[in-house]
């Protein structure tokens, strides 16, 4: 298994882009002898630039809910593209995709589009605030919403005024929720709830119908807005919405990542109580109306309707957490899967380093599978029952105590794998 070429990479890129990488793609960020540069991707498999073949457990992170190259959705953007992306104005795919995303979305009256999963977080905080005239933003501890600076996960480069306004609550937590409202008094413009809870290196949490229900309460005591990040998992959990599953709706959602399947876009869908305010913010962006995206984000959601994207996302999911449990069972090593199937995370006991973590999922990256030792993962509708049981057959030896490789790698910035990847 060899690296050359991804190390060949870095090391260009390291002199024209500052660190190398930005953000989670920094590889520096994995275990060593992850690579950083990709070739290509094909269904649910992905290729690094030294042609190394991968079950594709991160989806590009979200994005490929249908699998890499989708033929109705790449066949839907070619298309656009032959007519025109990026033009004097939107296509007529942007009222199509409007009219898809309100009919589907169970609260959404309206929609309006942007690029990434930030600009849609963004706008929604822009549409409360504009509605509600007021200020405090209630976020939960170390929830990520994006890389704005009133988001950002490192506060380089930004004010305490950027953040000035808001205010923190734990996930779950009625208690903490309430004393963030008490605290806001008369100056709650928003409650922000992820999905699920799905921060980096812990343990996921589905919303709690109570927290939930508690959580749309509070707001429409104070006639603040409930919004909710769909942005990662969006489509894989309830086509309608997420919060669909206990029973909850929210007054503005922020979507992107897999609405295209990997073009560009994003979106807020909105009530109409919030419509004029909507109206309102001044909110645009040269590429936001692109033809591409939207005719792919149209395809996109006729695929994931028409073959039940979100039952096949979870049963895949359930399948591999099952044979990861019984792995861990047999072989004494204890594990923690948390979240939804769909979107899976898996944690060892005892770990705080992550060294378990990392050793496990070097060890199936070697066997050709592409797992994250920290972050969620993703399923994907192009992982079939056979993708899964050849994974588990990579993660069986990933788990397996008695292996020597089961020591951590020796150093985070050793890069390079030896040769011990077993023939797929
Ligand atoms: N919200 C959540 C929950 C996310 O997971 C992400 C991206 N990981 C974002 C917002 C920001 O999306 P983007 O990176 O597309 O700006």
């Amino acid at each position: 298994m060899s690296n050359r070429h991804d190390l060949q990479l870095r090391q260009r890129a390291a002199k024209v882009v500052p660190g190398g990488m930005t953000g989670h793609l920094n590889a520096a960020s994995l275990p060593a002898g992850y690579p950083q540069f990709f070739e290509r991707g094909q269904g649910c498999r992905v290729w690094d630039v030294d042609g190394n073949e991968y079950i594709d457990f991160m989806c590009s992170w979200g994005p490929n809910l249908l699998g890499h190259h989708h033929p109705v959705v790449d066949e839907a953007a070619r298309r656009q593209q032959a007519l025109g992306d990026c033009l004097d104005g939107p296509t007529a795919r942007f009222v199509e995709l409007a009219e898809r995303f309100v009919a589907r979305s169970a609260h959404a009256d309206w929609v309006l589009f942007q690029k990434n999963g930030t600009d849609a977080t963004t706008v929604c905080l822009m549409v409360a605030r504009a509605a509600t005239g007021k200020r405090k933003v209630l976020v939960a501890t170390k929830a990520y919403h994006g890389a704005d600076p009133w988001c950002t996960p490192i506060p380089q480069g930004i004010t305490p005024e950027d953040r000035a306004h808001l205010i923190h609550y734990t996930y779950n937590d009625i208690a903490s929720l309430e004393a963030a409202v008490a605290q806001a008094g008369t100056d709650l413009a928003a409650i922000v709830c992820a999905a699920f809870k799905h921060d980096l290196g812990i343990d996921q949490e589905l919303p709690t119908p109570e927290f939930a229900r508690r959580a749309r309460e509070l707001c429409d005591q104070a006639g603040a807005a409930l919004i909710l990040d769909e942005v990662r998992a969006g489509f894989r959990v309830h086509a309608g919405g997420s919060w669909e599953t206990v029973g909850v709706r929210p007054d503005l959602s922020a979507w992107s990542k897999s609405i295209a399947n990997g073009y560009a876009l994003a979106a807020v869908t909105g009530v109409d109580a919030l419509r004029e305010a909507a109206t309102r913010i001044y909110t645009t962006g040269s590429f936001w109306s692109g033809g591409v995206a939207m005719a792919a984000g149209l395809a996109t959601i006729e695929v994931a309707d028409a073959q039940d994207v979100v039952g096949h996302v979870q049963a895949m999911g359930q399948r591999f957490r099952d044979g990861i449990a019984a792995q861990s069972a047999s072989h004494g090593v204890p594990v923690r899967q948390t979240g939804p199937a769909a979107l899976p995370l898996i944690l060892f006991d005892e770990d705080p380093g992550y060294d378990k973590g990392a050793v496990f999922t070097v060890e199936a990256l070697r066997r050709g599978v592409y797992l994250h030792p920290k972050h969620n993962m993703f399923l994907s509708l192009a992982h079939t029952v056979q993708d899964i049981d050849r994974a588990l057959q990579a993660t069986d030896a990933g788990l397996c105590r008695r292996r020597p490789t089961l020591r951590p790698p020796l150093s985070r910035s050793h890069v390079r794998v030896p040769e011990t990847r077993t023939p797929q």
